[in-house]
């Protein structure tokens, strides 16, 4: 199995840490041909806006919406808000790949960046996990085929429909890999399906 990550902009390095602690092999992915070699992306934290621009210029924009029909794609951060299907403070055409309605910068300057425990409910069991969030958006909203699996506070900050999970927060930013094992195993279930 090859794991794309996106790495025009972000924190894509991370991410790349993490699967190889995972012992899965990872493809940096600046173009609609890398992309053509992974078995699933993660859409990095960075600058949704940067990457909505970016990804438009390098054909990925398009690439990506093909990907996500047969494959798996995990969003954290400005990887939700770029796959999310609405930004509701801020003009952004997004991929529209989850039915979710997201303010970006939600949490108010003065806490730009926290860590807080979040209810974890994957894998049929009830745990926490620590969530490092920055700058992160709030998901306002959710709707079509959307499966809440943690919460901060009331606030639902891990989801997925069928092909794409998506966090508020940055378990790559943790020693936690839980949610990347979680990652792998929607890939493994879509290769197997
Ligand atoms: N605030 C950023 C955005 O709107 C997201 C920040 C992050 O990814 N840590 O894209």
């Amino acid at each position: 199995m090859k794991i794309g990550i996106l790495a025009i902009q972000g924190d894509f390095e991370l991410h790349r840490k993490m699967l190889s602690r995972l012992n899965v092999d990872t493809v940096l992915v600046k173009s609609p041909a890398d992309l053509e070699k992974c078995d699933g992306l993660i859409i990095p934290g960075g600058e949704s806006t940067t990457f909505i621009k970016l990804l438009k210029v390098s054909g990925l924009f398009a690439a990506v919406k093909q990907f996500s029909q047969a494959k798996a794609i995990m969003g954290t951060c400005a990887g939700l808000i770029t796959l999310a299907r609405k930004v509701t403070n801020f003009s952004l055409e997004t991929l529209d790949l989850i039915d979710l309605d997201v303010a970006r910068n939600a949490y108010g300057r003065q806490i730009d960046s926290f860590i807080g425990e979040v209810a974890l409910h994957i894998n049929g069991r009830d745990t926490s996990f620590e969530g490092v969030f920055i700058r992160a958006p709030r998901i306002e909203k959710t709707g079509q085929g959307i499966r809440s699996l943690a919460f901060y506070q009331g606030d639902v900050v891990l989801a997925e429909n069928e092909n794409i999970l998506v966090a508020t927060f940055h378990p790559e930013l943790t020693e936690d890999t839980r949610i990347h094992e979680y990652f792998i195993r929607k890939i493994q279930a879509k290769i197997q399906s």
